[in-house]
């Protein structure tokens, strides 16, 4: 039950900040970040409404999602962890999305696993926009270059960008961080115009009001629906 407050209330501050904002609060998705929470909880997500979900480990994520997805064939997951080479495939095989496409090594790996697949891969480039996050693509330039890597692969689908804002109380930092990605996103929709960068996928439990102001269209929220982790 719970579970079911908490995603009315995550809800409740989305709509609010989107009307601060002038935003149609239908712009934007709620991602339920339930790494570390096991199927009964996911269960109470699923009541409450969540349908995309995120993970940041391979082996936690097929343990839950290969049985919640039996019975939720509708339900989606994304990786948003670093994601090692070594993990590609079983990634691949896995998940809807991946957010956490960080590194070029990275997009011809999972390329090459996609090719005969029925529904792309879906795939969102990392900026690195954080002093302490040590992920992400260091500038445009790079997610440039990462963007057209990804063209070459007929199983990749690039959906647009994702970023992590460093962990500070300090709120101007943390809004650089989602201006910074922004600005991203608005200069590679001018650079490729052909292409579909429509996805914004920033902010946290702490942080996500912020991030809505700065135009995410996607917030990933673990802690204020699940609670703590239990690591
Ligand atoms: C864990 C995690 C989240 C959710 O964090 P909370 O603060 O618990 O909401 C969001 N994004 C990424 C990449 C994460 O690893």
């Amino acid at each position: 039950m719970a579970i079911i407050e908490a995603v009315k209330h995550i809800r409740e501050g989305i709509r609010e900040a989107c009307l601060r904002s002038g935003r149609d609060p239908a712009e934007v998705t709620l991602m339920g970040v339930s790494k570390f929470h096991g199927l009964a909880e996911l269960e109470e997500a699923w009541k409450g409404g969540i349908r995309l979900f995120g993970e940041n480990r391979v082996q936690e994520a097929a343990e839950k999602f290969t049985v919640f997805k039996e019975k939720h064939p509708e339900a989606e997951v994304h990786m948003i962890g670093s994601l090692q080479r070594n993990k590609a495939k079983a990634a691949a095989a896995l998940f809807d999305g991946i957010q956490s496409v960080d590194r070029d090594v990275l997009i011809d790996e999972l390329g090459g696993l996609t090719s005969g697949r029925e529904k792309p891969l879906r795939v969102l480039l990392e900026l690195h926009t954080g002093e302490d996050s040590k992920t992400g693509y260091p500038d445009t330039d790079s997610l440039c270059r990462a963007a057209e890597r990804v063209l070459a692969y007929p199983g990749l689908l690039l959906k647009g960008l994702m970023t992590m804002a460093p962990y500070t109380e300090d709120q101007k930092t943390i809004r650089a961080s989602f201006r910074a990605l922004a600005s991203a996103k608005a200069l590679l929709e001018s650079r490729f115009p052909g292409l579909d960068w429509s996805c914004l996928s920033m902010g946290m439990s702490g942080d996500f009001e912020i991030a809505i102001e700065e135009g995410s269209t996607l917030v990933r929220i673990g802690t204020a629906i699940f609670g703590e982790r239990h690591l």
